[in-house]
């Protein structure tokens, strides 16, 4: 990466002005006062100094994954796949990891980035985010069951925190979509549990802002565009 890209994307001004800190030798790369701006960095192994303080950049990365099945939600396993086995090398090498699990059997929408604060805000059970799955749900699921889950049901000593529950056809295989604020592990298969079915298929399509792109085909992923991050931040 050039060097004045690097640090207009650290926060030291337009690349008009840390052209001007280069002229004026305010910029060091590796102990040695930088001459160019456009000069080649590599951010992982030079070390820059600018106006006396040290340079710290990272590289963040934002990816949507539509999660197929047999994949763990992980970053490393010595015998099953995890979804980094999804990714580029070119991408993998920045240390991404997903926010949050889905079961090795669930699809959908997964991001994936090496922003940890951005990963604690979304997981924070403080910040509510909303959670939208698909479901196929083996049973007849109820009006009865929209009312339990608007209340709240026991999954084994916890009372789940109120949800939305839309049925989208009921027979003997039901398919809804569920809306909760949380993310105990297997929640909603323990919630359809609670009111006795079972849940036959489990796909993510949102959370928070961010929806999974009906353009991605399963097992495939994309960076998050600008406008998706900003209304996630
Ligand atoms: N709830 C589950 O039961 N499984 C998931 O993967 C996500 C939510």
């Amino acid at each position: 990466m050039r060097l004045d890209k690097l640090l207009a994307n650290t926060g030291y001004g337009s690349r008009k002005d840390v052209k001007q800190l280069i002229k004026k030798k305010l910029v060091k790369v590796n102990d040695e006062i930088a001459k160019k701006a456009d000069v080649n960095i590599n951010p992982e192994e030079d070390i820059i100094i600018c106006n006396g303080e040290k340079v710290n950049y990272k590289e963040y990365v934002y990816f949507m994954l539509n999660k197929p099945p047999g994949y763990l939600s992980a970053t490393e396993d010595t015998v099953q796949k995890t979804v980094l086995d999804l990714l580029d090398q070119k991408d993998k090498v920045l240390h991404p990891f997903p926010v949050g699990r889905l079961d090795k059997d669930t699809e959908g929408l997964l991001l994936l980035t090496n922003d940890g604060q951005l990963a604690h805000d979304l997981l924070s059970p403080k910040k509510h985010i909303q959670k939208k799955y698909y479901a196929k749900i083996d049973g007849m699921v109820t009006n009865s069951d929209i009312d339990s889950f608007k209340k709240g049901v026991d999954i084994g000593g916890y009372i789940t925190k109120p949800s939305e529950l839309a049925i989208l056809s009921s027979d003997n295989v039901s398919e809804i979509e569920l809306t909760i604020t949380e993310g105990k592990f297997h929640q909603v298969k323990r919630m359809f549990e609670a009111v006795g079915k079972k849940v036959t298929y489990l796909k993510r399509l949102s959370m928070g802002s961010l929806i999974l792109d009906p353009d991605l085909s399963i097992g495939k992923y994309r960076q998050i565009t600008p406008d998706e991050l900003s209304l996630l931040k």
